[in-house]
């Protein structure tokens, strides 16, 4: 059988409802030829569709600290970097930030920060829970959390203060890499967050960065490997080299591998959140992101605020591009609309309720 032949026959699969092996996702993941490329995209989408007809959901972003205790290879936030900027937000700033996010028309507020030590060291996180109660007084919209790896006895604390999500990037599922990659981390530490998060009737958001130095099969096994984690929402980032970091001469990651890896994922988890991120090419790579399956825009950053991105920690932000205003036009002239917050809201209630978790948003 001809290559051709035999991916169409992998590319029904997930049409007809079925499941892929590893094998199969591996080979949809080497896919460049063009023809191809097309067949696969256009799988993708009508696996959304099918869950998710052309609505997007937008996620609004508040980077609130950019301290970070630890030393990660490829972050320009890493503890080592005297370039990085370093901010606190005041309460006052944080709900602000928050509340105008929220009247620009997102779904979520993403509360992000490094592993700032003045709330990581010393293991109370009072900080933080405070931080999740105050937003959620003053917001109406799920809130998501994002605040590095934390101890297994927080995570109810930051749900009954109103946290929703809890996200926690692996970035890579190969152990050795990801010794290079968070050197002085815990491998099984990090991954036990997602379940901790979703013990405590959290949502939970895994994710990989794309060409930091895994294999094809190390992909295929990240997108596995998140299916059976069953978290609500995943994410596949290129990798971007950032100056002052051990990686900053690395080879950038070529976006085809990270639009291939968004569009395998919609087959495997069809009906899961998948992040289109603003924070790799802007608002220039949010149409190749949605093309290949994507339904959530990240991070979306009010402008003249002063606010971090993750990866390009300046890219688009202070011209106003990531903001609502902006997106939406895009997404009109790509045949998207916003979906209502209701949606969202009985969306991911329904996931809590199947989780077992009877607290209401
Ligand atoms: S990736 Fe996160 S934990 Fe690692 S250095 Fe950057 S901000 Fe800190």
């Amino acid at each position: 059988m001809n290559i051709d032949a035999s991916v169409e026959i992998i590319l029904q699969k997930p049409l007809e409802g079925k499941q892929l092996t590893l094998t199969e996702i591996e080979t949809l993941l080497s896919i460049r030829d063009t023809h191809l490329l097309e067949r696969l995209f256009w799988t993708a989408r009508e696996i959304r569709e099918q869950y998710f007809r052309n609505k997007v959901f937008l996620y609004g972003f508040v980077y609130f600290s950019t301290y970070c205790r630890n030393n990660c290879s490829f972050c320009f936030y890493r503890c080592s970097n005297p370039e990085s900027v370093r901010y606190r937000k005041s309460d006052e700033e944080i709900i602000e930030l928050s509340s105008s996010l929220q009247d620009s028309g997102v779904h979520v507020i993403d509360l992000t920060m490094g592993e700032d030590p003045i709330i990581h060291n010393g293991g109370r996180y009072r900080r933080l829970i405070d931080i999740v109660q105050m937003v959620n007084d003053n917001v109406d919209i799920p809130i998501m959390l994002s605040p590095g790896a934390i101890p297994h006895n927080i995570f109810n604390k930051l749900r009954e203060a109103g946290a929703d999500w809890f996200a926690c990037y692996q970035e890579t599922h190969n152990r050795n890499l990801f010794k290079r990659l968070r050197p002085n981390q815990d491998y099984d530490f990090r991954l036990s967050q997602k379940m901790w998060a979703m013990e405590s009737g959290l949502l939970a958001e895994e994710g990989i960065m794309v060409g930091v130095g895994e294999c094809l099969h190390d992909r295929a096994r990240s997108i596995e490997l998140m299916k059976n984690l069953q978290v609500d929402q995943i994410r596949a980032m290129s990798f971007v080299p950032q100056n002052n970091t051990p990686m900053a001469h690395d080879t950038p990651s070529l976006f085809i591998d990270e639009l291939v890896t968004l569009a395998v994922m919609r087959l495997v988890h069809p009906d899961k959140l998948i992040p289109a991120s603003l924070d790799i090419e802007g608002i220039n790579g949010l149409s190749s992101r949605l093309n290949a399956g994507a339904n959530v825009v990240t991070s979306i950053i009010p402008p003249q605020q002063g606010l971090a991105g993750v990866a390009q920690h300046e890219l688009d932000i202070d011209d106003g591009s990531r903001s609502v205003e902006q997106i939406e036009n895009n997404l009109d002239d790509l045949g998207f609309s916003i979906a209502p917050l209701s949606d969202y809201v009985s969306l991911i209630q329904g996931w809590k309720d199947v989780k077992g978790n009877g607290a209401t948003l």
